[in-house]
């Protein structure tokens, strides 16, 4: 993927030079991505599990997922997760079309014979709302999920609907800092579905997210989903972890 040069663009490089989008590393004016990540990045690949995505070896299934499938282009590792955290808090939307492309193509080849009827993503924490994104770089009421759901969806042609999924329990805690098992007690009850008009009912919807870690947010929010009716549940994520080691 080719970022188009104008004047404006040109000058905005001699001010902020370009970064590669996933290791934020200085490259070329034209190029999105730089050449290391071109050649390294870690894609999911190999023996995968047609559930979780992952391979075989890194299979994140123990826990009863409730979702039917998740896919992502690559597994979480440095340096190429930096591009990501900068996009968190700095909301840089070409970061988000280059990640959608990635993805787009990952639901393509692995998603092959499903027909989906819309995306939902997964609602930022109000914490992180509050500390991360309400701000006078970015503006309230915008958020990197947001924004990257809006371009994989742009990419596959697949409408977004936003306001289905939302935080149920404001006095829930973010998922940050918390352990595999932590996680897991923390999400029941978090999320909750407003579906008045029964739009969820008999249909496939895809789940959008940034990272599946260990599948208890992706695997809530489509209980959710099909408790209102949700046919199929199909997760796509940027990156998805190795398995984490349990901690005690
Ligand atoms: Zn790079
Ligand atoms: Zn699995």
């Amino acid at each position: 993927m080719e970022r188009k040069l104008t004047p404006l663009k040109i000058l905005g490089y001699l001010i902020y030079p370009n970064r590669c989008a996933f290791c934020d590393e200085l490259i070329p004016m034209t190029e999105t991505v730089c050449q290391r990540c071109r050649e390294n990045l870690p894609h999911v690949k190999g023996n995968l599990c047609r559930k979780c995505g992952c391979e075989r070896k890194y299979c994140k299934c123990g826990k009863g997922l409730e979702f039917n499938r998740a896919a992502a282009p690559f597994y979480y590792a440095e340096p190429y997760i930096r591009g990501l955290l900068k996009f968190k808090t700095n909301r840089e939307d070409w970061r988000a079309e280059v990640f959608a492309s990635y993805m787009a193509e990952t639901i393509r080849e692995n998603f092959t014979g499903v027909s989906i009827d819309f995306a939902v993503r997964v609602p930022d924490h109000k914490s992180r709302i509050d500390d991360k994104i309400r701000g006078p770089r970015i503006g309230y009421g915008k958020s990197p999920n947001g924004t990257l759901a809006k371009a994989v969806c742009a990419e596959l042609g697949v409408e977004l609907k936003n306001g289905l999924l939302r935080y149920h329990d404001e006095n829930s805690q973010s998922q940050r800092n918390r352990n595999y098992s932590e996680r897991h007690a923390n999400v029941f009850g978090v999320f909750d579905v407003d579906d008045e008009g029964g739009e969820l009912f008999g249909v496939n919807v895809l789940l959008i997210d940034d990272v599946f870690t260990t599948g208890s947010t992706l695997s809530e929010c489509a209980k959710m989903l099909k408790l209102h009716g949700a046919n199929e549940v199909y997760c796509i994520t940027l990156f998805t972890t190795k398995q984490e080691k349990r901690k005690k």
